[in-house]
């Protein structure tokens, strides 16, 4: 955090050394999949190696998961074409806002915009045969969307779980889950809420995301239940992909 200098924002531990929540889906042969352009995608993407997207899905409209949208004109060029982007309505109606230069269509001098091509999520889907179910999650009173691949699901900014969520979840192997902090908040789901909600879920194995400078990763890791463990910037996972 800027201008903290809490034992957390001070440690040298590289995983308390957090940027935006992101994943990259990298299916060989298939498909690469980046869920949500977070205000330090760029970044990201040199560090990690994210050298292409063949879809971009997002989750919701918040600053930290669409910031760096402006990065995408770089895979543009790779590409050489846009870039199917996938998002609900809400979604897309606070991306037109916040980037309406993207959206107007008018011709602007110099550099270049984001090419995007839009899809409205209104079910599962699938990007080069990745099959994607979005899953419906409650961020506060704001409708956003989790997604499953195969056996893995990735559940960020929530705070609760509505019915229909739950069928979608069943035998996962892999969850990713929201755990903001250990005070409660209004849109996003505490340590202990986490944990109960990632033992209800049941999945093989439970990482949790999201974690502000609250959290110390060595210092929370010890005490998180079997099955459960805290993610960190540059984390791969292998997980099965539904294909077709
Ligand atoms: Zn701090
Ligand atoms: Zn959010
Ligand atoms: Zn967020």
């Amino acid at each position: 955090m800027i201008g903290c200098t809490c034992a957390v924002c001070r440690s040298t531990d590289p995983r308390d050394k957090r940027l935006r929540p992101s994943i990259y889906v990298d299916v060989p042969g298939h498909a690469q999949i980046l869920v949500d352009t977070a205000t330090d995608l760029r970044q990201q993407a040199l560090a990690h190696g994210v050298s292409q997207a063949d879809a971009i899905l997002f989750t919701h409209g918040h600053a930290d998961h669409v910031m760096g949208l402006d990065e995408v004109r770089r895979f543009n060029v790779m590409r050489n074409a846009p870039i199917p982007c996938y998002a609900n309505r809400p979604t897309w109606e606070t991306l037109k806002r916040s980037f309406y230069y993207v959206f107007d269509g008018v011709p602007r001098q110099g550099g270049g915009i984001p090419r995007l091509e839009p899809h409205e999520i209104d079910g599962p889907f699938s990007v080069n045969g990745v099959r994607v179910v979005p899953v419906p999650l409650w961020h506060g009173r704001m409708p956003i969307l989790g997604f499953r691949f195969g056996s893995c699901a990735y559940l960020t900014d929530c705070n609760a779980l509505p019915d229909d969520a739950w069928p979608l979840l069943e035998g996962l192997d892999t969850l990713v889950l929201d755990a903001l902090r250990y005070k409660p908040h209004t849109t996003h789901f505490t340590v202990d809420d986490a944990i109960a909600a990632a033992q209800q879920i049941g999945a093989r194995q439970t990482f949790f995301t999201h974690m502000t400078h609250d959290i110390s990763h060595a210092d929370l890791s010890a005490r998180l239940p079997a099955g459960i463990q805290l993610a960190y910037d540059g984390l791969v996972l292998d997980v099965a992909v539904d294909l077709g």
